[in-house]
């Protein structure tokens, strides 16, 4: 990781939690101080985020899995940015490959939402990632470079507020991780892109995280790369081995 850019390491609970296993992951985020230079966020499923807001740090990050991009309407089912904020939480996710590809939410409508969420004062992890079927066609740059463009062109001056997370849709919820090369590869090409199509400074200060089956054994070799700025866990996130990913960034 360059030093420059503070280590992230957001966790994604996706649609699980019950009160019960709520409180548990509270419990072990909280039995002793996480290290102080690096960012952590949790994103627990909607009817929680107040709670774990409540409950956890200032210090640790809460994050919505998704939002809508109007302030509040006949969306049923729907939530707002302006409501996250409301109940205390800094970010959101959007973008998500199970957003994309089990609910079909376009480039167009992730990258509306990205400009939405930053305008009413939310921070973004943008997600972007390409199809095993993609990457083994050859596509994988132009996949990426493809969603970059439609959450760019929303961003505007608040490059700032924005993680991007690459995660390669064949690495998530797999077991099957992407190697520390093929991750950094990816991170450096998605950093030139951003310096040729926003700029050289954007491209310095913007967190690059990787998401795909990062676990407490494969965090230490994937956060030593260059590019890889953190990382965007799912499974692991719900359990104590969480803390042995975010103290990865310091391996
Ligand atoms: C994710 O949900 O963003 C993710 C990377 O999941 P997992 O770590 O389970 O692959």
């Amino acid at each position: 990781m360059a030093s420059e850019r503070r280590f992230f390491v957001g966790g994604n609970w996706k649609m699980n939690g019950t009160k019960k296993s709520v409180d548990e992951i509270i419990a072990f985020l909280t039995k002793e101080p996480l290290p102080a230079d690096i960012d952590v966020v949790v994103s627990p499923p909607a009817l929680y985020v107040p709670y774990v807001r409540d409950k956890l740090p200032k210090g640790i990050g809460v994050a919505a899995q998704n939002c809508y991009k109007e302030t509040k309407g006949a969306f049923t089912g729907e939530i707002s940015a302006e409501m996250i904020k409301d109940v205390g939480a800094e970010w959101v996710i959007l973008g998500h490959s199970e957003r994309r590809h089990k609910f079909g939410e376009t480039d167009e409508l992730i990258g509306e939402k990205v400009g939405h969420a930053l305008n009413s004062g939310l921070k973004v992890i943008a997600c972007i990632g390409e199809l095993l079927s993609e990457r083994e066609a050859g596509k994988t740059e132009e996949v990426i470079f493809k969603q970059m463009k439609f959450i760019a062109d929303h961003v505007g001056g608040n490059w700032s507020s924005v993680v991007i997370a690459y995660e390669p849709v064949w690495a998530i919820g797999t077991g099957k991780t992407a190697t520390p090369e093929q991750a950094q590869q990816v991170h450096v090409q998605l950093r030139e892109w951003l310096k040729k199509n926003v700029s050289v400074d954007v491209a310095i200060q913007t967190r690059i995280l990787y998401g795909g089956s990062v676990n407490a054994g494969n965090a230490a070799d994937l956060g030593r790369q260059g590019d890889v700025d953190g990382f965007l866990v799912g499974g692991a996130s719900l359990k104590p081995d969480f803390v042995t990913i975010i103290k990865a960034g310091h391996a």
